[in-house]
């Protein structure tokens, strides 16, 4: 079988295989990681690994904490305007989709007004808005947007800011860029110093969901808001080493087996970025080769992880699902605010299931277009 679900997605088979056999006793010690003290020697050294590989991983520099925190990455659109807007300032947005939209209507439901930078509705979310139509508000305390949106399966191809200057309001501040990274980190190499806040949800690329990873910045760890609820708080997460109360820590250790993967199965970022582009480009190309497939976002802004289409003809999309579930090609179904088909191509998915949904796909155009 192959799992093309959004998420939770697919974890890579050899992570799997490994939990397996450590799961009831963790390396001679008698006690699964599942039943260690959080603040043990065990677990601890875990956590630190983890931690370590991300950092090799994504080259973070250090003046950048690294946070494995809780309550999804929706809990961060709570979480992002507590801990940056205690100087004042306006919550400033990039509106691509479904999340950035999720992400919006929380500031906004927490802290009153909020500054749309630039939109993408307009064209129905089909390419990401240019980097110069994004207009800062004047009061901007940050901009937030989501690197690569899950259902609409559109992806930035630039990071907003320039390189040398990063992001200014019209009186020479510095805005920090915030990134919800949750659909697409990992999936190839970032330069984290562009960014103020990083955050992800780790159910896609990082291991089971519930578990957060934030990446930020240290300067940044003085504007919270003093009525912040503590759990939210990055400084306080920070200096508790992610501990204020009892961590994820099953998750915390599954994600470090998945960095582990990364590191040493796959060979870094670069190549998990090569074999990404290659999946990719192969899917698309049959969809834009057929008759009956289409994705209309476009080109340099389609998605390398979700990739979202319809069939010329909606009355066959259940014959299409029920199909591809009999040939072991699972979670295909479109998200249920956009139907249609999505498949997930996240780092765990190999290039053997790209290429057996494409014989798939074209098989059944051939029966049934
Ligand atoms: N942001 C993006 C880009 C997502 O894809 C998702 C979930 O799919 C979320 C946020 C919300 O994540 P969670 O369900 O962990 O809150």
């Amino acid at each position: 079988h192959y799992n093309f679900c959004a998420g939770p997605a697919a974890l890579p088979a050899a992570v799997l295989e490994r939990a397996r056999d450590e799961m009831l006793d963790y390396r001679g010690r008698g006690l699964s990681v599942m039943e260690m003290s959080h603040r043990g020697e065990a677990f601890v050294a875990i956590a630190e690994q983890a931690e370590a590989d991300l950092r090799e991983l994504l080259a973070v520099p250090d003046n950048y904490h690294v946070l494995f925190t809780q309550g999804g990455a929706s809990l961060q659109f709570s979480a992002v305007p507590y801990n940056l807007l205690g100087h004042g300032g306006r919550a400033n947005f990039l509106h691509t989709g479904i999340w950035s939209k999720k992400a919006i209507a929380e500031a906004r439901h927490l802290f009153g007004d909020v500054h749309v930078a630039a939109s993408s509705e307009e064209n129905g979310h089909s390419a990401v808005p240019r980097q110069e139509d994004i207009v800062l508000s004047d009061d901007a305390a940050y901009l937030h947007y989501t690197a690569n949106e899950t259902i609409g399966g559109l992806e930035f191809d630039y990071i907003p800011g320039s390189v040398e200057g990063g992001l200014r309001r019209s009186d020479g501040t510095e805005v920090p860029l915030v990134c919800d990274m949750s659909s697409s980190i990992l999936s190839g190499p970032i330069d984290v110093s562009r960014f103020g806040v990083i955050y992800a949800g780790a159910q896609k690329n990082i291991g089971p969901a519930g578990l957060v990873v934030v990446i930020v910045r240290d300067d940044l760890l003085d504007r919270a808001r003093a009525d912040m609820p503590t759990l939210f708080g990055y400084r306080e997460l920070a200096e508790a080493g992610s501990m204020i109360n009892t961590p994820a820590t099953y998750s915390w250790y599954l994600a470090g087996l998945v960095f582990d993967w990364l590191k040493g199965d796959i060979g870094g970022l670069a190549s998990m970025d090569a074999l990404n582009t290659r999946k990719a480009s192969r899917l698309y190309a049959a969809i834009d080769n057929s008759a009956l497939y289409a994705n209309p976002v476009t080109l340099r802004n389609r998605s390398r992880m979700n990739v979202p289409f319809v069939l010329a003809d909606p009355r066959l999309d259940r014959d299409f699902l029920a199909e591809a579930e009999a040939a072991g090609l699972l979670n295909l179904k479109g998200h249920r605010s956009v139907g249609g088909m999505r498949a997930s191509l996240y780092n765990a998915v190999p290039e053997d299931a790209v290429e057996a949904l494409i014989a798939f796909m074209a098989d059944f155009e051939k029966r049934r277009g």
